[in-house]
């Protein structure tokens, strides 16, 4: 499922099924997300808890 991204309302991808507390990233503005709701499916800015921007 494609949801608006809250912070640039760009279209984010979902995989489906969405689960609870699962983090996606915005391809347009890169900001990660995590699903906070399921009905309907709610996503806000996830916090930055650490940098670990590697593989
Ligand atoms: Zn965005």
């Amino acid at each position: 499922m494609t949801l608006a991204c809250p912070e640039c309302e760009g279209p984010v991808r979902l995989a489906e099924p969405v689960r609870m507390s699962e983090i996606a990233q915005c391809a347009d503005c890169s900001s990660e997300l995590e699903v906070v709701g399921l009905d309907p499916v709610t996503l806000e800015l996830a916090p930055e808890i650490e940098e670990d921007w590697g593989e």
